[in-house]
């Protein structure tokens, strides 16, 4: 049997946990194209260096809100005042291609997508302490005072819904988090369902 479906994983985190690193680190690894992450819709403006169609799409809302309402999203939410949102066809495409996906999304979206897609694995990812989250967004550079002070406000809402997650990883070595994250992607793939496809012609040889 050829029919096959890649995995679906959802990978979130309080802004400035490093989710967007520690997803590109795993890419970067697995550059076969057995694994993509999805690239979102967002109406914020691009930070320095964001490119349309590599980072985001960078819509306005006007044409986000035909969007959502053409039901062109897999998910989406509102998100520090502007919406974010997974496009359907991407994703399903890649699944259908048998491509794992990682969805880089807040736990708003997380709660859509489980709604849907019971069997997709969903991790969250925490900084080692407040501070050191503070620490990261400084160090990365993008964000204004202001808008670093809105996230660290929204930190601990985002993060009191670490336990709807099936993985908790604590981001403090990075290499260290990237392995574990690997781990969790891995064994996924080798699950009894995804197995007894992959390997369908093995098994039916093997069991006549
Ligand atoms: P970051 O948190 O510093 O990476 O900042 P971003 O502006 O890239 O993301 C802002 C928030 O929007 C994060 O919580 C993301 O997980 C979330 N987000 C990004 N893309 C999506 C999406 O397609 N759908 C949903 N629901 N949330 C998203
Ligand atoms: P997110 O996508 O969750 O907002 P990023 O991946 O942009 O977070 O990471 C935020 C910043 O923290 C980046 O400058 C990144 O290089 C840094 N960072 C990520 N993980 C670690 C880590 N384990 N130790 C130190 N710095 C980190
Ligand atoms: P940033 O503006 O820093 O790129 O992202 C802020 C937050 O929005 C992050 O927590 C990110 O995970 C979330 N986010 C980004 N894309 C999406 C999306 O497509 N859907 C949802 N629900 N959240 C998203």
């Amino acid at each position: 049997m050829t029919t096959q479906s890649g995995n679906l994983f959802i990978i979130a985190a309080p802004s400035g946990a490093g989710k967007s690193s520690l997803i590109k680190a795993l890419l970067d690894r697995h550059a076969d194209g057995s694994m993509q992450v999805s690239v979102s819709s967002t109406t914020r403006a691009p930070r320095p260096g964001e490119q349309h169609g590599v980072h985001y799409h960078f819509l306005d809302m006007a044409e986000f809100e035909q969007r959502i309402a053409a039901g062109e999203f897999y998910e989406w939410a509102s998100v520090f005042d502007n919406y974010y949102g997974t496009s359907r066809r991407v994703v399903e495409d890649l699944l259908e291609r048998g491509i794992d996906v990682f969805l880089d999304i807040d736990w708003q979206g997380a709660q859509q997508v489980r709604e849907h897609h019971p069997e997709t694995r969903s991790v969250f990812i925490i900084p080692p302490s407040l501070e050191c989250l503070q620490q990261r967004l400084r160090n990365r550079g993008q964000d204004s005072d202001e808008v670093i002070a809105k996230r660290m406000a929204k930190a601990q809402a985002e993060m009191s819904h670490y336990h709807e997650f099936d993985y908790l990883l604590v981001n403090d070595d990075f290499d260290q988090t990237l392995s574990q994250l690997e781990h969790i992607v891995l064994a996924q793939r080798n699950r009894m369902p995804v197995q007894q496809v992959v390997h369908a012609e093995t098994l039916k040889e093997l069991l006549g």
